[in-house]
């Protein structure tokens, strides 16, 4: 068995020409979204960080850096997406994920079991496999001011012979 482990923040940005706020797959209302090269959606970057760690791969920021032209903008299910795909091909199975969200605001819960859902599609697993969590800061910190929104996860990789 492996164990791997990912963490991501990206903070806030105001402005009204702003992105929408993609949280494990799902476009969140919300008033802010955040900063980032790809779609920001710091889910799916701790998700990817989390397998690629397991695998004893490079991390997310040195196979899809964000200098990198067609990387601007980018869906990040196709991050979590590599990062499955070489799960199998290197014949090893997901037992689960989980992961943490860390927001004051927006108030996540009428969302997690969409972002569940999509990471059970995309990493190939069922939904019960897959935890989504969602804490505040508890107004203090840089999360709790809203400055920003983070995300930790962990995944189980299991051999798989065939
Ligand atoms: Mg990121």
């Amino acid at each position: 068995m492996r164990i791997g482990l990912g963490h991501d923040t990206h903070r806030f940005e105001e402005g009204s020409a702003q992105r929408p706020l993609i949280l494990g797959g799902v476009e969140v209302p919300f008033r802010r979204s955040l900063v980032g090269h790809s779609d920001a959606d710091v889910l799916f970057h701790a998700l990817t960080d989390a397998i690629l760690g397991a695998l004893g791969e490079r991390d997310i920021g040195e196979i899809f850096p964000d200098t990198a032209e067609e990387n601007r903008g980018r869906d990040s299910a196709e991050f979590l997406k590599y990062a499955a795909d070489l799960v199998y091909k290197r014949e090893w199975r997901i037992e689960n994920v989980d992961a943490v969200i860390f927001a004051q605001a927006p108030k996540l819960g009428p969302y997690k079991e969409q972002m569940k859902v999509n990471i059970a599609r995309i990493l190939e697993i069922p939904p019960e496999s897959v935890g989504v969590k969602a804490k505040t800061g508890e107004k203090v910190g840089f999360i709790g001011r809203e400055e920003a929104i983070s995300a930790e996860a962990v995944v189980l990789l299991e051999n798989n012979p065939r």
